[in-house]
Parts: structure tokens; sequence; C-alpha cells
């Protein structure tokens, strides 16, 4: 793919539908709340869309993943929600991918961007979602993607993009 100039509102919003789309396909009882807070007025950035738009993907299906886990500890009152938000402070965008689900453990944390590196059963993750997300974002972008995590609270992450 060839780098163009997006607004990653869209971008993101676009993604977002196709991940809740699937999912509401293939269970009916799906209930998690999904919040945007799409900043005004970004600057449009030069990136491959295709590229960025299957880092969005993964980070949303991580965290709609991790919020169904939550759920199914069946805590009393737990309502699943999931938050994409946009800021642009000078020239830095930021995309911020929050969930309240499971979150992820200090020794799980450190592994989580290797390759193959998955904590799911066998089919439900290959382990390469992160790993892929990061060449994408780093070295692809020159970006940067970090995780902000707290064990059984939930997770959030966060790509930062020059425009
Ligand atoms: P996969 O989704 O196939 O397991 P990823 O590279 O996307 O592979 O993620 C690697 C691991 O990171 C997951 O198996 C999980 O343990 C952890 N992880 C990623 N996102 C989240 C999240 N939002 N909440 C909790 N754990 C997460
Ligand atoms: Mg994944």
């Amino acid at each position: 793919g060839e780098k163009q100039p997006i607004n990653l509102n869209a971008l993101a919003d676009e993604y977002l539908k196709i991940a809740f789309h699937g999912l509401r396909v293939k269970d009916k009882d799906f209930n998690t709340e999904l919040k945007t807070n799409f900043g005004a007025e970004l600057s449009p950035i030069e990136v491959v869309p295709q590229e960025i738009g299957r880092v969005l993907l993964n980070l949303y299906n991580n965290a709609f993943y991790a919020v169904q886990q939550k759920q199914q500890q069946g805590q009393t009152g737990y309502q699943p929600r999931v938050t994409i938000s946009t800021t642009q402070f000078n020239r830095t965008i930021q995309i911020r991918v929050s969930d309240n689900g499971t979150g992820i453990p200090e020794s799980v944390k450190a592994k989580i961007f290797q390759p193959f590196f998955t904590t799911k059963p066998t089919g439900e993750g290959t382990g390469l979602g992160l790993s892929l997300s990061y060449d994408i974002i780093t070295k692809g972008h020159g970006g940067s993607l970090t995780v902000e995590s707290q064990e059984g609270e939930g997770t959030t992450f966060v790509i930062q993009l020059l425009s």
C-alpha cells in the first residue's frame, strides 16, 4: 500500500464499525458499550490506510475480547466498555483504545509485543497482532505504540503519530 493523507477519525470509526459489526453477528448477546471521543479538526496525516486499519482492528478485537473475558467472571454490575479517543497536540496525533476488561499482569506485559505470544486458547489467537502492529506503527510510520494496564481493571493502548 501507499501512503496517502487521511483523516484518522474517519479511519478509526470505519474500522470500529467493522469490528463491532463482526462481533454483533457472532454473538447476539453482545452488550459491550462503545464510547468514542474523536478530537475535532485533526490534521490530515500521511499513512498507509490499510495498515493503520489493521492495527486498529487488532486493538479493537483485543479490547472486545478482554471485556468479554472479564464478563465471564460474572461480577455483579459489570458493564463492559470500550472507549476510543483521538487527540492532537501540536503535530502529535494520539489514538487511545481503552477497555475495562481483564487487564494485563506485569509478567505478561513484558511479552505482548513478541511474535507468537498469546494467552488465548488455540484457534482464538495467533499472537501476531501486536508484534505486527508494533512494526507497522514504529518502522512503517515512525510512531510509537505503548500500553498502560492495571490487572483486573483494564487496558489502554496508545498510538502516537506525527502529522
Ligand atoms: P492475540 O490477540 O492473537 O493473542 P496479540 O498480539 O494481539 O495476539 O496480543 C497478545 C496478547 O496480549 C494477548 O494474548 C493478551 O494476553 C494480551 N492482550 C492484548 N491486548 C489486550 C487487552 N486489551 N487486554 C488484556 N490483554 C491483552
Ligand atoms: Mg490480537
